[in-house]
């Protein structure tokens, strides 16, 4: 038997291992970061190891790793597993595709070109639309950052920036705007933070009235960004009244929805994104909301015109056949490029888009019922608004900092916390559309039994 075939063999049974250990343990026992190297095996040595103990290391490494798949994982922008995209990126692992070339990556190329153009067709993008998939949300929003800058100061491609270009986004929006800023030449300084409302959503007048300003003083207004989905409070900012204002004063406009941008697949929800259409660009993460693995995301601009002004490069070695609509990389921020599409596409074909749509609005009913469980127990206060699935809370008054940490470090449950204006709250994600009602109750039972238990340590963690 080939060693693939034989790895593949060892791959089924830690997958085994693994299930089997999320099943008894959905939390992994967690190692102590300053004893980490001591408690497993993690050295490179100079000979090469015997089988039995490179597979008994590996299932110590599954064992330990954390489990980011189970009904008590909570903590993040993600969560669980769509089965059929994992197949999808299985099969691109092996396939090892490089999305530059339609010569290297052939049908594969399709494949993105698809997602794309439905996507585009979902947000009402025209015809010149198209899109590519960037590493992640942050470099979606880094790479429409250039595209707005160089429309702006077409000469600052060959010759560098010359005046101040300034960039616009909610003071709840994700911290690559500043990151991104600095890389792009434009600098965190020429950053703007417009106040948001009580529920996290940018304030449009605010934005117009800091727009006036910094024309007064004759800067440059270059990039507005709202937000789908802010990374706190899951907020989506008013994208009808902004597209006026940028429109007004030919800023581009970029919406982030890294978070919630998949909305665009409900019928229900598809409304909390009006004026989509207006936007110049949109980024959204299917490996948040639709579940794929990490990292699968796309960013889509309404005229490609500005992915080719920005990104293109004549390279003779490597564009030697085809047009430029199937060569990739004219188009991409890197050079090589994984095949991040695949896995996405496997999940849409075999489910539809109405299986896409079901995943998306189950995310919402379970933060409804969450919702629900604490609006009827008065020993909650919740941050958490109605068409949001960050259910933001906190309970009996306990500092949510000592809580979080105390559930993690005790292995009941991984849960983080956000701050919003002078508040601080757990802040419970229900992203896991593998997740049941009956999941989400079980984590506030799991919660309260626990406060029950250590009640004398979180006295003293009051807030
Ligand atoms: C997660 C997130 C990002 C960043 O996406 P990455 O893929 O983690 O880089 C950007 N914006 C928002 C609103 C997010 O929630």
């Amino acid at each position: 038997m080939s060693e693939l075939s034989n790895d593949l063999m060892l791959f089924n049974e830690l997958v085994t291992v693994l299930l089997n250990e999320e099943e008894n343990h959905p939390v992994a026992k967690r190692i102590e970061a300053n004893v980490l190297y001591d408690t497993i095996d993690l050295s490179l040595n100079k000979s090469a190891m015997a089988d039995n103990s490179f597979k008994e290391v590996l299932k110590d490494i599954l064992v330990a790793t954390p489990k980011t798949a189970t009904n008590l994982f909570f903590n993040q922008l993600f969560g669980g597993r769509q089965s059929k995209a994992i197949l999808g990126d299985l099969l691109a692992v092996l396939l090892n595709n490089s999305m530059y070339t339609y010569k290297v990556a052939g049908p594969q190329v399709g494949i993105e070109q698809e997602i794309i153009r439905q996507s585009c067709h979902l947000i009402g993008y025209g015809s010149q639309s198209n899109g590519t998939f960037p590493t992640g949300g942050s470099m979606s929003n880094y790479m429409a950052l250039v595209m707005a800058r160089d429309a702006k100061d077409p000469s600052c491609r060959e010759n560098g920036i010359t005046k101040s270009l300034i960039i616009y986004t909610s003071k709840a929006s994700h911290y690559s705007n500043a990151k991104n800023a600095s890389f792009a030449g434009m600098g965190r300084a020429n950053v703007r933070y417009i106040e948001t409302d009580t529920k996290g959503r940018m304030i449009s007048a605010e934005l117009e009235k800091q727009i006036q300003i910094d024309l007064a003083n004759n800067l440059t207004p270059t990039f507005i960004n709202a937000t789908a989905g802010t990374t706190v409070l899951g907020a989506f900012d008013p994208i009808d009244e902004i597209a006026m204002i940028a429109k007004k004063h030919n800023v581009w406009l970029h919406v982030d929805g890294a978070y919630c941008g998949s909305v665009i697949f409900s019928d229900a929800k598809r409304h909390l994104l009006k004026g989509i259409e207006k936007s110049d660009s949109f980024s959204y993460n299917a490996h948040k909301m639709i579940g794929t693995p990490l990292t699968c995301s796309l960013i889509l601009v309404k005229d490609k015109k500005h992915l080719h002004d920005s990104f293109s490069n004549d390279a003779d070695y490597l564009y030697q056949t085809d047009g430029d609509d199937f060569n990739l990389g004219k188009t991409s921020f890197q050079c090589g490029r994984r095949n991040d599409a695949l896995k996405f596409w496997t999940l849409w074909k075999s489910i539809g888009t109405l299986g896409l749509e079901k995943i998306v609005d189950h995310q919402f009913e379970l933060a409804d019922v969450a919702r629900n469980y604490l609006e009827k127990h008065p020993d909650y206060s919740t941050y958490s608004y109605e068409d949001s699935i960050s259910v933001c809370f906190n309970y009996k008054n306990i500092d949510p900092k000592a809580l979080c940490t105390l559930l993690y470090e005790h292995q009941i449950t991984v849960v983080g916390f956000g701050e919003f204006n002078d508040d601080t709250f757990v802040r419970f994600v229900t992203i896991n559309a593998t997740n049941t009602k009956e999941d989400i109750l079980n984590f506030f039972k799991v919660l309260e039994n626990f406060v029950e238990e250590h009640h004398p340590i979180l006295e003293t963690a009051v807030c």
